[in-house]
């Protein structure tokens, strides 16, 4: 008899608490169920797909170790999940089958007809939180209620950390050898380009090395670096926590050993780091409290009277970047080349796609998950609703991004946009933030596709009238 880890978006063997528990309580059998129509209807991108494939390569060689025979099932959807792993159970003769806790809505859903299911054939589903570091309902305003302002919200979470907090896990010992073979076969129907496993390579190791350079590196001057997109001033490590081969737990311990486990003292770059972690904690626990926010819902309902404009035209125009602003289009070029984005640049292309085209969130939200490697709906859509004032603790609407501004401000010098848009490489310093009509001409560059002062007078009026009685 062997019971079952069902992995999802948890591809690691340290610092798993349903490996872990799993191990401890006897022999143990592996299956990630593959559903590539899923992954379509959750719009998972070409880079986040290789990824998943290739650590999946990676985990089943350190699982390999321990004893532990992966197989990957192929499914159609969630839908079949609970007879998939019912009928698993049954031919393994598994009384539990332990797997992490996911958030997401649907994801919720599935585990839950997993479960209904499960019982009819007397196994127990037993999940575990994970991609937090605290269990989402635990950090509550003194009234019990979810917080929805982010200051108050670390506060809290701060002075919780230390009861609340789960602990950090080692990998688990070695099992006796099960006889069962490991069968990954089914990942061959996945097409993968080979690009992004250059530029995203898979392994927790990868991971590991990654955080460990970034926290004896970087890390200390992440204040004064982060929001320069031309240098490598942040972790770049959200692809590996996305798909779960490191957690924010083993990131939040690494912080911290530089700190002697302090959140108040310490050097500003590694505290302003644990801030960043906060955040995509603060998203989580908002997502696993409002189902609404994986319905395409505003946090703010009354945004949705917002007359957004769905013009395909403009749209292509910001996703293939020929907006005439250089960093935006610079910003939409590293994304589509590297499946990755810089966080100020997210902000300022978001920003630009809702305030300045005035398009839906949702489009923007949808096109960065289709491209994004480190594509997670949580913190993507956290950060979308920021830009675009209809979610929690959002940027307030009359505030928009001068996006020549911001290029000046944090691409001073150009250096960012001369990357991705050699067109302008020639231009001077000062220029190539708003080429003239004729130096676009001659660069066989766009002309602005809006003017900004009109663009931002219309939105906030827009908004304003929203708040007005009808
Ligand atoms: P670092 O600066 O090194 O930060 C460390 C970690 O903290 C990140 O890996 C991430 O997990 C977390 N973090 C940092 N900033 C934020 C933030 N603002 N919100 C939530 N968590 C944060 N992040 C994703 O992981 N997936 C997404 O799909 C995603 N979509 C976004 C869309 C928009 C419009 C915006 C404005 C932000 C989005 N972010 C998303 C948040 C942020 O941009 C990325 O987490 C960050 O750029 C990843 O780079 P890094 O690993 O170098 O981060």
């Amino acid at each position: 008899m062997h019971n079952i880890v069902w992995f999802r978006s948890d591809l690691r063997v340290y610092d798993n608490p349903a490996l872990s528990a799993a191990m401890q309580s006897g022999s143990v059998v592996a299956v990630y169920l593959l559903a590539q129509n899923q992954w379509h209807q959750h719009s998972l991108s070409p880079a986040k797909r290789a990824l998943i494939v290739a650590q999946i390569k990676t985990l089943s060689a350190q699982l390999d170790k321990l004893n532990v025979p992966l197989k990957v099932i192929a499914a159609d959807g969630f839908n079949d999940f609970p007879d998939i792993l019912s009928e698993q159970a049954l031919k393994l003769g598994a009384s539990r089958i332990y797997c992490n806790i996911e958030y997401e809505l649907n994801e919720k859903r599935c585990a839950q007809a997993v479960s209904t299911q499960l019982k009819t054939v007397n196994v127990e589903l037993v999940e575990f939180h994970d991609s937090c570091m605290i269990q989402p309902g635990q950090v509550r305003t003194k009234q019990g209620e979810c917080y929805k302002v982010y200051s108050a919200f670390k506060r809290e979470f701060i002075e919780q950390y230390g009861r609340f907090a789960r602990p950090i896990l080692n990998r688990p010992t070695q099992q006796s050898a099960t006889g069962l073979a490991s069968d990954l076969t089914v990942l061959e129907e996945v097409a993968v380009e080979h690009k992004w496993l250059e530029l995203w390579p898979a392994g927790e190791d990868e991971a590991h090395d990654r955080l460990n350079t970034f926290v004896e590196g970087h890390i200390k001057e992440y204040d004064k670096k982060r929001d320069i997109p031309s240098i490598e001033g942040t972790s770049q490590i959200s692809p590996y926590l996305a798909i779960g081969a490191l957690s924010t737990t083993q990131c939040m311990h690494a912080a911290l050993s530089l700190t002697e486990g302090r959140f108040d003292s310490g050097r500003s770059g590694v505290l302003v780091w644990i801030n960043e972690l906060i955040w995509r904690e603060f998203y989580r626990h908002l997502l696993d409290e409002y189902p609404r926010l994986s319905m395409h819902k505003p946090f703010k309902l009354d945004t949705d009277r917002l007359p957004w404009k769905y013009d395909q035209a403009l749209f292509n125009a910001w996703a293939e970047g020929r907006t005439g602003y250089p960093i935006v289009d610079a910003a939409m070029r590293q994304l589509s080349q590297t499946g990755w984005m810089h966080n100020r640049l997210r902000m300022i292309t978001a920003m630009f796609l809702t305030k300045h085209l005035f398009i839906d969130w949702r489009l923007g939200e949808k096109y960065f998950m289709e491209q994004l490697v480190d594509g997670d709906l949580a913190a993507n859509n956290g950060g979308w609703q920021w830009s675009a004032s209809t979610g929690v603790d959002a940027v307030p609407y009359f505030r928009i991004f001068n996006p020549t501004r911001q290029s000046q401000r944090f691409d001073p010098n150009g250096d960012f946009i001369r990357r991705y848009l050699p067109e302008l490489a020639a231009l001077d310093s000062k220029s190539i933030h708003q080429p003239s009509a004729q130096q676009a001409k001659k660069a066989g560059y766009a002309l602005p596709i809006v003017d900004h002062a009109t663009a931002v007078a219309q939105t906030k009026l827009w908004f304003k009238q929203l708040s007005e009685p009808t």
